[in-house]
């Protein structure tokens, strides 16, 4: 009776998908979710507490978020002609993106990639095409993308730089051909930017159809839930039109804007994760059976001898660390495991287990 009843009321599309699933961490290591393990020290945390003391939690949030816009467009030098949008988390931000697209729309992504943009657009029921990256090198086809693009006029393109879940920054130049290509929009998804030196921020005025799309949870404010995506004021103005208009809770303009004010924190955090990156990178690749990809991001993908990335993965488990499978995607993912970069104690254990399994 229930299913009769749902099978009429949703969406087909709704119906085939499953449910974002985030394994339960209680207890372990957590390695699979590259998160920032660093917390604020002592004082910044009474300065904190003292500001949101007096968050008027009673009224409605802002809902431009003026402040925290103008911070955020500082810290992250937006060029004066483009605007920005704020999301609670990127995640929002896909979803507002491809809800305004006509319900025909192909949106376009290189696989392996992240996953959401799939989710995202299968939920919306809309045409989701992507072209297998390079083997080995992790490389865009670029070729392939751009038959891709002439075959089916995405709409949409993502494109995470660096990429997740390989850690690698495609091809400028790729990128750049893919952007003179492209009809519709694309998408750089930097997530990953603090710990890779690169970005297209500085291009946004050269081509219209870019935007770049940040967030702040790869940077240790995981749990405020803010993401942010800049580009053409015209193309943000429509995005504007169908974001609610209190996304972003008090609680967290607030806090983003104090912890973006001592940014200089986050940058000591991030360099130190961008050093034991590459510890845990060449200690990985002198184990003999693992082969650990190069990464720009705050996490490392690794490859096992075959069939083995199941036992590996149960296997740390019972040493109480949790790293990501990605085995059972397949492709290009099959026999690979990826890793967060922790705390240096935290990688130890991680490397301790893996050399005893
Ligand atoms: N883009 C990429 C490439 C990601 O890997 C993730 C998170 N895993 C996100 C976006 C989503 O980030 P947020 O926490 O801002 O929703």
């Amino acid at each position: 009776m229930t299913e009769d009843l749902i099978s009429t009321v949703f969406r087909k599309e709704v119906l085939a998908l499953s449910a974002y699933k985030v394994a339960d961490s209680q207890n372990f290591i957590k390695l699979d979710a590259m998160e920032n393990p660093y917390t604020w020290p002592e004082n910044i945390k009474q300065e904190w507490l003292s500001i949101i003391k007096d968050c008027p939690i009673n009224r409605y949030p802002d809902p431009e978020c003026k402040s925290l816009v103008a911070i955020i467009k500082e810290t992250n030098q937006i060029p004066e002609q483009s605007e920005v949008l704020l999301g609670n988390g990127s995640d929002e931000i896909i979803q507002l993106l491809l809800m305004a697209l006509p319900s025909d729309s192909c949106v376009l992504a290189p696989s392996p990639g992240f996953v959401m943009y799939k989710q995202v657009a299968l939920s919306l029921g809309l045409n989701y095409k992507s072209v297998p990256l390079l083997a080995n090198s992790f490389e865009l086809d670029l070729l392939a993308m751009l038959e891709a693009i002439e075959r089916d006029q995405p709409a949409v393109i993502f494109l995470a730089y660096p990429n997740n879940p390989t850690g690698n920054l495609f091809d400028e130049n790729a990128i750049e051909t893919i952007l003179k290509t492209a009809q519709g929009l694309v998408i750089l998804d930097e997530a990953y930017a603090p710990f890779a030196n690169a970005s297209f921020i500085d291009k946004l005025p050269e081509y219209q159809n870019l935007l770049v799309m940040r967030t702040v949870s790869k940077l240790g404010l995981a749990g405020l839930r803010l993401g942010f995506i800049a580009g053409d004021k015209g193309i943000i103005e429509q995005l504007n039109k169908i974001r609610l208009p209190y996304n972003i809770n008090s609680l967290t303009q607030v806090t983003a804007e104090f912890a973006l004010k001592n940014q200089a924190l986050f940058d000591q955090q991030t360099q130190q994760i961008c050093r034991d990156r590459a510890i845990v990178f060449e200690q990985l690749n002198q184990l003999s059976d693992i082969t650990a990809y190069p990464s720009s991001a705050n996490f490392i993908l690794f490859k096992t001898k075959e069939n083995q990335a199941d036992v590996i993965f149960d296997g740390l488990k019972k040493y109480n660390v949790l790293i990501k499978n990605l085995s059972p995607q397949g492709g290009l993912l099959s026999d690979c495991l990826r890793v967060t970069i922790g705390k240096p104690e935290e990688n130890k254990a991680f490397l301790d287990a893996l050399r005893i399994i």
